[in-house]
């Protein structure tokens, strides 16, 4: 069974058709990449997929469970990293690492020993204390990255997860997602950028129109993405 399935999928906000007859399956142990260009339906299907919105027709699961009536077990086996998002202002990533470790059950010891893992992994352990409203754009992501995988997931449903990061913690995101994926868990990430699908994902989804209209295995050294990508968007 895929951990990540859309079958058909449909939302249309009045007669925008956001998402259109769309069809995806992620297995444990890949990179999904979900690429395509501004206005594609990604983050309408990201939000269904994580329960904040509900299709009009077809459907989704996501560990075998419909998003919008998931159980909270199942609930802290995915881990999630809308578009934009940004920590609490008022709270200091210490505070905020707390709060996320008890909604997703865990205990403080074990949230504080994964927080030092992480803040060491991105390189923010000096700004632990510090207010996120006077962290930067780039911090600021480092803590959203983490919130992702404290609770260490199954499944993670991530958006544009290298925006602001500098290439050096870049690259070390990527390795990480990779070796995440190879331990058999599932990364669904979506992107515009092709060189970072390229580079982390083991399979690419092409979406356009509210629908992946092709898809591709990386390692297939005959694809050219970009190529895909153009056909895509241009046919
Ligand atoms: P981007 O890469 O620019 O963030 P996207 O692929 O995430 O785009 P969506 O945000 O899902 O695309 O938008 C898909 C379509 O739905 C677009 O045509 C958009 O204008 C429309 N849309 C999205 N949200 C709403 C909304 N709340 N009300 C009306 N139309 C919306």
């Amino acid at each position: 069974m895929s951990v990540i399935e859309a079958d058909s999928l449909r939302k249309a906000y009045g007669d925008v058709r956001a998402v259109d007859g769309l069809d995806l399956a992620v297995d444990r142990g890949e990179v999904y990449g979900f690429l395509g260009p501004n206005g594609a339906g990604k983050t309408t299907t990201i939000e269904i997929l994580t329960g904040q919105l509900r299709p009009d027709g077809g459907r989704a699961a996501v560990l075998g469970t419909d998003p919008a009536n998931e159980p909270v077990e199942t609930r802290r086996r995915v881990g999630v990293l809308p578009e934009q998002q940004t920590p609490p202002s008022f709270l200091t990533p210490t505070e905020f690492f707390e709060f996320v470790g008890r909604v997703r059950g865990l205990d403080d010891e074990t949230v504080a020993e994964r927080v030092e893992e992480w803040s060491q992994r991105l390189g923010f352990a000096a700004k632990l204390d510090t207010l996120c409203a006077d962290l930067s754009r780039g911090q600021q992501q480092k803590v959203m990255l983490t919130q992702v995988f404290v609770h260490e997931p199954d499944v993670v449903v991530i958006d544009e997860p290298l925006a602001n990061l500098d290439p050096i913690v870049q690259e070390q995101v990527k390795r990480y997602l990779r070796s995440y994926a190879e331990d058999g868990n599932a990364v669904f990430l979506s992107t515009h950028n092709i060189d970072v699908a390229e580079d982390v994902c083991s399979r690419v989804g092409i979406v356009t129109n509210g629908r992946v209209v092709a898809e591709r295995d990386v390692a297939d050294t005959e694809t050219d993405l970009l190529d895909a990508f153009l056909d895509a968007v241009e046919g």
